[in-house]
């Protein structure tokens, strides 16, 4: 699809390129070929609509930003000039000041919209505050007036760092804050869990919500299927290890990873097959184990190892037995 195609400004796609670049789009995204005419009729109505994003940022490092402007087929500037019409971001958008609220105000008066949270949502009111005014007051209705809403990363999906125990503003993802505020979540949120969200999730998810509607999900995680169906230690490459009982004892020795902390069979993925940064590589492949950064338990306890440091090999924070059930 590069070279070809990627000149053209997407707005001049006829009807075979739509269906070259919706084929594309389903094969990157893991759909499979069959898919390529909905994806093409969703771009076609993509690209006639451009309907309007608002992404509000809570308690965030900015890189679920970060990783979602490194997209490619599309890259960023297709999907933010030719696909959706981000009205408001915190970071990427020019707009600042009370231009800044009259734009958020607008956009949610108008409604229809499709609301990107990132980042958690402090239940503490001035641990957050967007133009002056504390998120909490501002989401309700941002989440109430929304034609569907993604909450991108693993902050905004279950609380992640922001929400680790002792945390002083009680922070949590959206879809407890929204019940917290009596809000239905069912066939609204889609959560896109990843320390960051990889690029792909983001972006095929909200391909597929603007063009096809609310996707199926895992019914208690709210997790799109065709990114998060199946554990990293499932499609793992290093599973032949695990079979045979073959572990690494130190970082660098060939096996499994299992015994140095590996939480793959806790989370689900597709890392393995469609890898980082463009398919260059990924956290096994480089040796280190998975973290789980897509799980609801990532990063909530004090002991998660990646807040320790100085020890050889990071004793996990999860049961053994649960590490071990999940792994069968
Ligand atoms: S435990 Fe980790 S390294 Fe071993 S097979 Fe499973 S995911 Fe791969
Ligand atoms: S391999 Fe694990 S820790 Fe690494 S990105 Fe994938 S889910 Fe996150």
């Amino acid at each position: 699809m590069k070279g070809k195609n990627a000149s053209k400004p997407v707005k001049s796609f006829r009807r075979r390129d739509l269906l070259q670049v919706g084929a594309a789009l389903a094969v990157h995204f893991g759909l499979g070929r069959r898919h390529a005419e909905v994806m093409a009729a969703g771009l076609d109505r993509l690209l006639s609509e451009r309907p309007p994003v608002l992404w509000l940022q809570g308690l965030s490092c900015s890189g679920c930003s970060v990783s979602f402007l490194n997209t490619h087929e599309p890259g960023p500037l297709e999907v933010l000039t030719e696909i959706i019409s981000l009205v408001y971001h915190s970071t990427v958008s020019a707009t600042q000041g009370e231009q800044a609220n009259e734009v958020i105000d607008r956009t949610i008066q108008a409604g229809d919209y499709l609301l990107v949270m990132e980042g958690a949502i402090p239940a503490m009111p001035e641990a957050c505050l967007i133009g002056g005014r504390p998120l909490t007051g501002l989401l309700p209705e941002a989440v109430r007036r929304a034609r569907a809403i993604i909450a991108a990363g693993t902050c905004a999906s279950f609380g992640g760092i922001p929400a680790a125990e002792g945390n002083p503003t009680s922070a949590m993802g959206l879809e407890a804050f929204m019940e917290s505020v009596k809000l239905p979540t069912g066939q609204r949120l889609v959560n896109c869990p990843g320390c960051p969200v990889h690029p792909a999730w983001f972006v095929g998810t909200l391909a597929t919500v603007l063009a096809r509607g609310y996707p199926k999900v895992d019914p208690v995680l709210l997790t799109p299927a065709a990114f998060y169906g199946h554990s990293v230690h499932d499609e793992c490459p290093k599973f032949y290890y695990w079979e045979k009982r073959e572990f690494a004892e130190k970082f660098g020795d060939e096996g499994c990873l299992f015994k140095l902390g590996c939480l793959g069979p806790l989370s689900h993925t597709d890392c393995p097959r469609r890898q980082w940064n463009g398919g260059v590589n990924w956290c096994i492949r480089a040796g280190a184990p998975c973290v789980a950064c897509t799980s609801p338990d990532f990063a909530r306890r004090k002991d998660f190892p990646f807040y320790r440091k100085g020890e050889e090999v990071h004793a996990v924070a999860y049961k053994e037995e649960d590490r071990l059930e999940a792994a069968q």
